[in-house]
């Protein structure tokens, strides 16, 4: 094995010995996994929640508006909907794609409006 300096990446101390060592010892190395984890946990809220918001939405469209009626797609636009992040696709032959958060799915007719279905 070939001998060379490096430095920790949690401490950034010098580390003298096998060139695949990253961390000084394991409080460096669990610091690090642990600030790794962190933000994934965080990554994974923050995305949980944007979802969660979709569904909101959707869910008053779907509760205000009569089915199979579509909506401006600005309704869900000034109700801070995000089309970026959904649960899943539904495909039917019959009925086209619809996109989902969670059980609620919607689908964009022509330019402007948009179907709100639940599953
Ligand atoms: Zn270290």
């Amino acid at each position: 094995m070939e001998m060379s300096e490096k430095q920790c990446i949690y401490c950034a101390k010098k580390i003298i010995g096998r060139t695949d060592k990253k961390f000084c010892n394991c409080y460096c190395r669990s610091g690090f996994h642990n600030i790794q984890n962190g933000t994934a946990n965080n990554n994974i809220r923050r995305i949980n929640l944007l979802l969660q918001k979709n569904r909101r939405i959707l869910a008053h469209i779907y509760a205000v508006f009569p089915r199979k009626k579509t909506v401006p797609i600005n309704t869900l636009y000034l109700q801070g909907f995000n089309l970026a992040h959904f649960t899943h696709q539904q495909k039917h032959i019959k009925f086209g794609t619809y996109t989902c958060c969670y059980d609620y799915g919607y689908k964009i007719i022509g330019k402007y409006e948009v179907e709100v279905i639940q599953l």
